[in-house]
């Protein structure tokens, strides 16, 4: 099985600091509107890229975030049930972070093949390397400029 952990900020959707958004949230299409008017946008084409990903990957999460901020959001955005053992926590460890999913992934039984990383910065990647040696990573907008194209990078690994 091949696994994928997304980012959130700035990956999936526009905002730079998820956590910050106050409840309660207003939803209109792929935007998220905060108590104090505050806009939170997905990026085009991400639900259908979790769609098409959902039938090829395990998907999860690694973000520096506040869960209990950034999960209703999801939860609002009805994307929060494509994911597997997100990791959505206060503190930059990343690694750490995908290092735990892998071991739950592979305590449920799954078999690991390929673990990808896409993130738009890559401030994390060596950390990361040092406990997923293999890791590909695909940095967003940098190695890809849209979901379409991820989607087609993914195709092609
Ligand atoms: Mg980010």
């Amino acid at each position: 099985m091949r696994v994928l952990i997304l980012d959130l900020d700035g990956t999936l959707w526009d905002h730079e600091d998820a956590s910050r958004l106050v409840p309660p949230f207003t939803v209109n299409g792929n935007c998220v509107i905060d108590d104090y008017g505050e806009e939170l946008h997905l990026f085009p084409g991400v639900r259908e890229f979790l769609e098409w990903a959902s039938e090829r990957f395990v998907i999860s999460i690694a973000s520096w975030n506040v869960e209990d901020l950034v999960r209703p959001i999801l939860e609002a955005l009805e994307i929060w049930g494509y994911f597997r053992h997100p990791k959505i926590e206060g503190h930059p460890n990343k690694a750490d972070m995908i290092r735990r999913t892998l071991e739950q992934l592979e305590i449920e039984g799954y078999e690991i093949s390929e673990v990808i990383y896409v993130d738009d910065r890559e401030i994390h990647l060596r950390d990361i390397r040092r406990s997923v040696p293999n890791v590909k990573f695909i940095q967003m907008w940098v190695d890809v400029k849209s979901f379409e194209e991820l989607k087609r990078k993914l195709e092609g690994l």
